[in-house]
């Protein structure tokens, strides 16, 4: 009987199941200081049908298999443990159409996110989602971990962008459910099992997108606030305000605008130092003869109403790339290191109490503790950054344990948007009840009774 990798090898040919050194990759996320990640083995299929052969393999093997996309995933969800086998989507990399009537997109799962935007904007049309990782990141990876983004406030997450999928099962059972339909109420919906499940359920294979109507206009400007409550109040009058335009509300806390804007830094200081809180806000629509006008009118109100403090307004492309770059970069924190990151969920009435305890915490533990805090506010999403005093695990375990208790306290998510993956496991019950998580349990062995699939992950 040949072994696995020899099978694997006769169904894809040798250069597509890469060992040794050729399986040596390095990280595309975040990359830390002397990082490398080292795969055993990496299986690379290039159709659904070959997913579909390999795990019928890897199953009655009982083989673990490691679904992994552009690897940009922050919580070490297509991590390799021991021996299991990687199976990559990168071959599957192909957008198979463009609906302009019915505004959809079918793409294979290696579809690089970038290339998923810029080719529905070539079809004079709009996909919405948006992250730092666009370059990298591919669109199996956003819909498994259910991503969010930047313009979640105005269009949703993943799963409101995801109008049909194909999934293959452990056993390599194919579910292609490719509609295209907004409207499917017969029976279950089986898509959204899959959309967020971090690879524990099924390899997704094909996905057919929704796409928007491509906006024509862009105001932005970078705001200042006296007081949390007065940026929260900004929130609400601008979504008023803006009737719908609101595409972006991306806060910063003084701490880390300055440190972005820093002397070693690349990015401009748009606004001077003296407000505790900022915003990168964005309007997007599509009257070029009215929309820059609500855009100014709706900040001038907000100064007079002393909703903000200050304002700038970007003029150009080039200043609003920027904006954005600033925004995005969170590569620099790793002149930090080492340090911590944090993606949570909070209702937004509880944000500034929950930081300010967090701050103080973490002082309690190590006064020269620096804690930065920035963030999707429109969702109640917010990332948080603590510096460790060293690289000890203990170290970070210790201030995960106050992060993650505090989120408890103040009945937040430990992700709103990375996902668990093998980094926020133990502290799932922070958030998830144990009935909860059963049922999870529950539906993962309906689906895949060996747990071959990214086991070890998520629970
Ligand atoms: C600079 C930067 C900024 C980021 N900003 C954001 C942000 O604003 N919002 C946000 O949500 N995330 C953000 N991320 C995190 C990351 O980009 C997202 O989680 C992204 O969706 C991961 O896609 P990927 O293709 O890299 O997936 P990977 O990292 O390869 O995998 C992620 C998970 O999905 C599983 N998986 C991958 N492909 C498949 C598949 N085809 N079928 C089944 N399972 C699969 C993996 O096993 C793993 O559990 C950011 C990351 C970086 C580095």
């Amino acid at each position: 009987m040949p072994s696995t990798i020899d099978q694997l090898k006769a169904l894809l040919g040798s250069n597509h199941v890469l060992t040794g050194e050729d399986a040596n990759r390095a990280p595309a996320g975040i990359v830390k200081p002397g990082e490398q990640r080292h795969e055993q083995v990496i299986v690379r299929p290039s159709s659904t049908e070959e997913v579909s052969e390999v795990l019928k393999i890897c199953h009655a093997a009982g083989q673990s298999v490691v679904p992994q996309g552009g690897m940009t995933g922050l919580v070490n969800g297509a991590e390799i443990i021991d021996d299991e086998i990687a199976l990559s989507l990168e071959r599957m990399n192909v957008i198979e159409e463009i609906d302009t009537i019915n505004a959809t997109m079918t793409v294979q799962a290696g579809v690089v996110l970038q290339v998923i935007q810029e080719q529905a904007e070539q079809s004079g049309l709009f996909f919405p989602m948006d992250l730092g990782a666009r370059g990298s990141a591919t669109i199996g990876g956003n819909v498994s971990t259910n991503a969010g983004g930047n313009r979640v406030i105005r269009y949703g997450m993943t799963r409101a962008l995801v109008l049909g999928l194909e999934v293959v099962l452990a056993d390599g059972t194919v579910v292609s459910s490719l509609g295209k339909v907004i409207k499917d109420n017969s029976g279950y919906d089986l898509k959204q099992l899959f959309i967020g499940a971090e690879g524990t359920l099924g390899i997704v294979t094909r996905v057919v997108l929704k796409l928007s109507p491509l906006p024509t206009t862009q105001g932005m400007a970078f705001v200042a606030f006296e007081g949390f409550r007065e940026m929260a109040d900004f929130l609400t009058y601008a979504k008023q305000a803006l009737a719908g335009n609101l595409s972006a509300f991306e806060v910063l806390w003084r701490d880390y605008y300055r440190f972005l804007t820093g002397d070693d830094m690349v990015h401009r200081q748009w606004l001077d130092y003296d407000f505790p809180y900022y915003a990168l806000v964005e309007s997007t629509g599509s009257h070029a003869d009215t929309d820059h006008d609500q855009f100014v009118d709706t900040l001038a109100v907000a100064l007079d109403k002393k909703l903000i403090c200050d304002a700038v307004i970007t003029r150009s492309q080039g200043e609003r790339n920027a904006l954005w770059a600033m925004r995005d970069d969170v590569q620099s924190l790793v002149k930090l290191w080492p340090l911590t990151g944090y993606d949570i969920s909070l209702s937004i009435d509880k944000m500034e109490n929950c930081i300010e305890e967090l701050e103080q915490a973490l002082r309690q533990h190590w006064s020269e503790s620096i804690c930065m805090a920035l963030g999707h506010l429109g969702d109640g999403n917010l990332h948080i950054v603590a510096t460790l005093q060293s690289e000890e695990s203990a170290e970070r375990d210790a201030v995960d344990r106050i992060v993650y208790n505090l989120i408890k306290k103040y009945g937040g998510s430990i992700s709103a948007e990375h996902g668990i993956g093998l980094q926020k496991k133990p502290y799932l019950s922070c958030c998830r009840s144990g009935s909860e998580v059963a049922l999870m349990k529950t539906i993962r062995l309906a689906l895949d009774p060996k747990g071959i699939l990214n086991p070890g992950k998520l629970f």
